[in-house]
């Protein structure tokens, strides 16, 4: 069986979420970190106040710290390579680097990359990754429970992005444009990074336009595995996802490499804690029916033409360049006389990372009038 633990956490009280944290661990056997090294890779998606629901609160990273500190481990380090902005303004925003200071960690350092093989992988044999990841005997992966414009879900296994060095991740947007084949290279960095353990920020989660612009949402948990794909494949159920439309979850349970039927929930109960009127991002079916049935390039542009796409707004934008900066397709360019920055929507591919890091809400993504 696969474990993978729930447990209720109505807050992130620092005594509450330690004792939390801690049931977590051991329902779902979490792994033996005596005088081993620890890297813990919260989601710290850009500069947002931990109240906004963006990014892993800093508590219950302190909660992971003091936890593996108990259990043994050698050294703990904490890393994350944010999309565009600097890891240092990010660290100090979200309240991580107080909390590293606090407790006496170190700051791993993201930016110096090595090559993490995967012969196993689908659609990437090679990452280049932070070289912290690569040398952590342990590595654990800290999401937040989150909705995606692309991929529907974010949690465990989606966090491990942030271990590709910064607009590194640009790249593997424009290689992998479908959300199909995003979803695999996903599951090819699970299998290269091999994350031994993951513990969720489920006590306020965010729903609606997420990752980077929705509401969060209270919902009271924790959630740990050793497996970070039968977590996520728990938790997107538990907002009610059906799991297998969330692509790298589908990806993964195609390949084997997860197998649902194997996962065992300890301590509360899924079926009473499901939540029914969480707002999701809308999971279109008929996509799949059109690329069955029309040449990549038919459905390339047909594609393009039926999903939603980013528009920007010249009130809100604050003209921080970060769209500019992590557009994998070079689609955007400020013009003179436009605050926001004018989009080509031939070339953009709908990735929608300038959706997700846009610190203003300047950009909504709207379906083409026709
Ligand atoms: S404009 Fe936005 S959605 Fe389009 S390719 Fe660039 S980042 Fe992606
Ligand atoms: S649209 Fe958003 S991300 Fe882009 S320049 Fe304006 S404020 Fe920055």
């Amino acid at each position: 069986m696969t474990p993978v633990s729930l447990v209720a956490c109505a807050s992130y009280d620092p005594a509450a979420l330690r004792a939390a944290a801690a049931r977590a661990f051991d329902l779902a056997d979490g792994p033996d970190p005596s005088g081993k090294t620890v890297l813990l890779k919260p989601n710290l998606l850009s500069a947002s106040h931990p109240d906004k629901a963006v990014t892993t609160h800093p508590e219950v990273l302190r909660a992971a710290i003091r936890l593996f500190r108990e259990r043994g481990a050698a050294r703990i380090l904490v890393g994350e390579s944010p999309g565009w902005q600097s890891a240092s303004l990010v660290a100090g925003r979200t309240g991580v680097r107080a909390v590293v200071e606090e407790e006496g960690v170190e700051w791993a350092d993201f930016s110096e990359s090595a090559v993490m093989e995967v012969p196993e992988g689908r659609v990437v044999k090679r990452f280049d990754a932070a070289r912290a990841a690569l040398d952590a005997d342990i590595l654990v992966s800290l999401p937040k429970l989150k909705t995606h414009k692309l991929l529907y879900f974010t949690g465990a296994a989606k966090n491990l992005f942030g271990i590709v060095p910064g607009l590194g991740k640009s790249r593997y947007h424009l290689r992998f444009p479908e959300r199909r084949e995003f979803g695999a290279m996903i599951t090819d960095l699970v299998l290269a990074a091999k994350p031994a353990f993951s513990l969720m920020d489920a006590v306020v989660g965010m729903e609606g336009p997420g990752p980077g612009n929705g509401t969060p949402r209270p919902l009271g948990w924790l959630l740990a595995s050793r497996d970070c794909l039968a977590l996520d494949w728990t938790a997107s159920g538990l907002i009610g996802y059906e799991p297998g439309d969330i692509p790298y979850l589908a990806d993964a349970r195609d390949r084997g490499i997860l197998v649902p039927r194997d996962i065992e929930v300890r301590g509360l109960d899924p079926g009473r804690e499901r939540v029914t009127d969480y707002k999701r991002i809308h999971v279109p079916h008929d996509t799949d029916f059109f690329r069955a049935r029309l040449p990549g390039f038919v459905h390339r542009i047909a594609r393009n033409l039926a999903v939603e796409r980013p528009a920007f707004s010249d009130r809100r934008c604050v003209a921080c360049a970060g769209c500019v900066k992590i557009c994998p397709a070079g689609a955007l360019a400020f013009r003179e006389g436009k605050r926001a920055p004018v989009i080509d929507y031939a070339a953009c591919i709908r990735c929608y990372c300038c959706h997700e890091i846009c610190p203003a809400d300047a950009i909504r993504l709207i379906r083409r009038p026709w």
